[in-house]
Formats: C-alpha cells, sequence, structure tokens
C-alpha cells in the first residue's frame, strides 16, 4: 500500500501560522508498523516557547470577550471541516501511532469532532447562579481561567488535543498544547483546521518537545491551568510544579482497570468487552480493563470462545483496512511491554494466547492472554500499556469488588452480568472515575470521564469540563444601606 507523506508544513503552530526554527532539538516521527523515520520535527527553543505564550496571553482576552455564540460557532465548523476530512486526518493518525485505519477512521479525528460539536454547542450556556439575603443578593460568573497548558500522551493524538482544546476554548481561553514528542504530527492539523474554521490567531498553539519543554509550559507564569493526559510518574511531577504556582490541573493518567465478568453474563458480549478492554489500539488505553475477573463457572467457556476470537485478529498494514490490530506505537513501549511478559512468566503466569513480539519490522506484540494469576502478581498490579490481557477468577461478589478495588489506580471500571440490580448494586462499590455495564471504553463527548485516587484528578468531557476550564467569581450586591459600627 503507498504510503503518504505524512511530513507536516513545518514543527510547530503558532499565532495562526506555521512555524520553525531548526535551532530545535531533531525529533524523528517514526511509522511504529516499520519503524521508519518518516519525518522530522523540531523541539521548541525557549524563543518558541516564548513566542507561543506570548500570543497565546494576547489573544486570549478578545477571545474571552467575544460573544460565546460565535465561539461555539467556530469550534462547530471545525468539527464538521474535521468529518469532511476524516480520511486524511485518520491516515495521519495511523502514520502517528501505527493504529489499525479501520479503528482510526472511526475513533480519532471523529472523536475529536464530536467534541469540537458539543462544546461547540454548550459555549452559549456558561451561566452562574443567584442567592438571594433578604433584599441583598449575589450572583456568580463563571470567567475562564486564561492560558491554558494541554499536554498529551501519544495514544490518541487527534483527539486528545481535540478533548483538551474544545472546552478550553469554548469557555473563553487560549491553549498552548504539547503533543508526545513519539506523536507530534496530529495536533497541526487539528490546529489548522481551528483556524481555518475562524478562530482568531494563537488561541490554539501547538509546540513540539519532549518533558521539559512541557515543563517549561508548565512553569510559565502566565499560564493558568495544567491538562494533562499521560502516566503517574508525570502526573506528580506536573501536578506538583503547578502547585507551586497554585494553577489549576487536570490529570488524566493510568490505570490498572478490573472487569468483572458474573455467571450471568451474556459470554459473547463479555468476550467482546474484554476484547475492547485490552487489545484496541494494541492494548494502549489508560481506561483498558486489563485485570478481567471471570466467575469461575463460566471460565472455561470465557477462555474457550475469547481465544476462538483470537483467531479473527488481523495483522497487517495499518493502511490496509482489513487490519484490526496494529503495532506499539514506539519501540520503547515494545520493549517495556516484552519485559512485562517476562516476568509475569518468571512470576508463574501462563500464556494462554500471544505472549510474543511479531516476527516484521516494526514494534509488534502478538494479542496475549494471561492465566493462573494471583493478584499479587506484577501483571496484575502494574499498568502494562500493551496487548496483554490478565484474566482472574472469582466466586462470589463481595470477593469481586475488594479483588477490584485492591489497586492504587481509580481510572475505570466494568460489569458484565444480566442482573441490573446486581449491577448498579456492584458498581456502586467499585473505586474508579468511569464505569461501564455491559460495555466497555465507550467514552461519548457528553459523558465525564476520568480517574480517582492515582488515577487522575478532574474529569474531560460533559459539562464539568466547563468547570474545569473556568473559576467562580462570585459578585455580592447590596441594596440597602451600609452599617458600620462606628
Ligand atoms: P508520559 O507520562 O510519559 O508523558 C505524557 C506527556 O507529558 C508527554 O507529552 C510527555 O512528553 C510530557 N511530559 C513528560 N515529563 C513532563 C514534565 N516534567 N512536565 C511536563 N510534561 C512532561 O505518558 P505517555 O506519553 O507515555 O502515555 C502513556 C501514559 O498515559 C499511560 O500511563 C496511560 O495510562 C496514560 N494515559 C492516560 C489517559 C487518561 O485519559 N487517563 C489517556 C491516555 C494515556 P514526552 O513524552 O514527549 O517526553
Amino acid at each position: 500500500m503507498t504510503r503518504p507523506d505524512a511530513r507536516p508544513e513545518a514543527s510547530h503552530f503558532i499565532d495562526g501560522e506555521y512555524v520553525e526554527d531548526g535551532t530545535g532539538a531533531p525529533i524523528p516521527v517514526i511509522y511504529p508498523a516499520t519503524g521508519e523515520t518518516i519525518a522530522t520535527v523540531h523541539a521548541a527553543t525557549p524563543d518558541v516557547i516564548e513566542r507561543a505564550l506570548a500570543s497565546a496571553a494576547r489573544a486570549q482576552g478578545a477571545w474571552a470577550a467575544t460573544d460565546p455564540t460565535e465561539r461555539g460557532r467556530v469550534l462547530r465548523r471545525a468539527a464538521d471541516m474535521i468529518r469532511a476530512r476524516n480520511r486524511e486526518l485518520s491516515v495521519l493518525e495511523t502514520m502517528d501511532t501505527g493504529k489499525p485505519l479501520q479503528e482510526t477512521l472511526v475513533a480519532d479525528a471523529t472523536s475529536g469532532a464530536d467534541a469540537l460539536e458539543y462544546f461547540g454547542g454548550l459555549a452559549a450556556d456558561l451561566t452562574g447562579t443567584t442567592m438571594q439575603f433578604g433584599g441583598d443578593w449575589a450572583y456568580t460568573i463563571r470567567r475562564p481561567l486564561g492560558v491554558c497548558v494541554g499536554i498529551g500522551a501519544w495514544n490518541y493524538p487527534t483527539q486528545i488535543a481535540c478533548w483538551k482544546g474544545a472546552p478550553a476554548l469554548a469557555t473563553g481561553n487560549a491553549m498552548v498544547f504539547k503533543p508526545s514528542e513519539t506523536t507530534p504530527l496530529c495536533a497541526l492539523k487539528v490546529a489548522e483546521i481551528l483556524h481555518e474554521a475562524g478562530l482568531p490567531a494563537g488561541l490554539f498553539n501547538v509546540v513540539q518537545g519532549a518533558g521539559e519543554v512541557g515543563a517549561a509550559l508548565t512553569g510559565d507564569a502566565r499560564v493558568a491551568k495544567v491538562s494533562l493526559t499521560g502516566s503517574v510518574p508525570t502526573g506528580r511531577r506536573v501536578y506538583a510544579a503547578a502547585a507551586a504556582r497554585m494553577k489549576q490541573v487536570t490529570m488524566e493518567l493510568g490505570g490498572k482497570s478490573p472487569l468483572i465478568v458474573f455467571a450471568d453474563a451474556d459470554l459473547d458480549d463479555a468476550v467482546s468487552g474484554a476484547i475492547n478492554a485490552n487489545f484496541y489500539s494494541s492494548g494502549q488505553v489508560c481506561s483498558n480493563g486489563t485485570r478481567v475477573f471471570v466467575h469461575a463457572d463460566v471460565e472455561a467457556g470465557f477462555l474457550a470462545r475469547l481465544t476462538e476470537r483470537l483467531k479473527d485478529a488481523r495483522i497487517g498494514d495499518p493502511l490496509d483496512e482489513a487490519t484490526n490490530f496494529g503495532p506499539m506505537t514506539t519501540e520503547a513501549q515494545m520493549e517495556i511491554v516484552l519485559r512485562h511478559l517476562d516476568t509475569a512468566r518468571s512470576e508463574g503466569a501462563r500464556v494462554a494466547a500471544g505472549g510474543h513480539r511479531i516476527d516484521r519490522e516494526g514494534f509488534w506484540i502478538a494479542p496475549t492472554v494471561l492465566t493462573d494469576l494471583t493478584d499479587a502478581m506484577t501483571c496484575v498490579r502494574e499498568e502494562i500499556f500493551g496487548p496483554v490481557m490478565s484474566v482472574l477468577t472469582f466466586t462470589d461478589e463481595e470477593e469481586a469488588i475488594a479483588r477490584a478495588n485492591a489497586t492504587e489506580f481509580g481510572l475505570s471500571a466494568g460489569l458484565f452480568t444480566r442482573d441490573l440490580a446486581r449491577a448498579h448494586r456492584v458498581v456502586a462499590q467499585l473505586r474508579a472515575g468511569t464505569c461501564w455495564i455491559n460495555q466497555y471504553n465507550l467514552t461519548p463527548p457528553g459523558m465525564p470521564f476520568g480517574g480517582s485516587r492515582q488515577s487522575g484528578i478532574g474529569r474531560e468531557n460533559a459539562r464539568v469540563a466547563m468547570d474545569h476550564f473556568t473559576e467562580v467569581q462570585t459578585v455580592y450586591v447590596g441594596m440597602g444601606p451600609v452599617e458600620a459600627a462606628f
């Protein structure tokens, strides 16, 4: 299949235009399916970072003062443009991440467009409240925070840029976005399209670079908020840096989420849920349900159906729409997953499927199912961020809940049962920010998404994201004479 030219017009997008500064450290863009370098961008220099922050600060005031209906209209126009260009953007997402085109055509640019459309529609609905105190009263105004920084992980570069940019812009903020250095291409297109849709210059800037560029942005006094999607260790660092200047944060971090399959579940649906929760995007999804607790009575049937279904995994050129399973996005992540598989074997896990690197160029790991596990094993405790499903068994509800909660993470959880009373009873006891009953990993923009405990702070999407990109200003209105002691 001919591979399109993925080279961007320039490394950064600042103040409404592409910007290059070749003195920044070169960052190779590697196509994960083959390991070839398909483009090179340059890390932002201090000068580039300054230009991005200065233009955002300059543009934000007028944008905040713009009629919110007009702000929303710009976002909705961008959503339409993204949908019209879905194939081109999906191909770029595939080149950036290695995810199969079959997947990116329906899950990435489209999800970004959904968020822009959703927040575009909500922009004019940023309301406050009024309170009566006898004759006096008070009201609240929701004000934008100012310049916000978005920092993305490498698994969903288009979606993350839109999920952060859409609510920030809808509420009158400016954003400087730093993609992961390993997937720098897609956010540039988001910026380009937003500006083509009529977003004034400076309001959505993209700068490239690794952690130090993110740290420079986070530490800048002009920045009011940082929204990070990344790992827990990076989250701790960014949260601490933001705290030094009392900045607001949204932290979308990692997880080791449970997926409980009760004995009465529709087993075919449960297997489909477990496949989506472990092998979509080759397992590189933060909310994945990687600890699959299956009731002992149905374990054999579950594993038999799962193994059968794995035969339909089509490994091949990600640009071929018949391919439904892609490579790891980076060589480093592939090595991490392979190390996890070694550890799992040495700790006594049985490899029921996969468990190895696939013999082809690029960074491929076979869809893997581990069994004969205990909750203490490393593969059951730590986030692997790869196509590795751990299947555990349980016998009663309380046991399943206790074991599901026995983790420091709290991003997501899921369960499959036909007993809806049980479903709601169990979900109410699961310590996770986002739960699914008889589904997994669906994240429409109208639904809050995010984690509790070590998995994060704040929520993305839905109305609640509007709160996270604004602050409440309270106004007390005195209606009578002012009394004083003297
Ligand atoms: P990392 O935590 O390594 O990086 C996340 C982003 O933070 C990258 O852009 C990175 O830059 C940047 N960064 C690193 N150090 C700093 C710093 N000190 N200050 C500011 N920015 C910094 O995560 P990955 O990219 O490896 O993504 C995988 C992780 O993301 C997984 O743990 C996964 O669970 C989590 N994730 C969470 C999601 C959620 O919504 N909860 C969704 C998707 C992923 P660079 O990498 O370029 O050096």
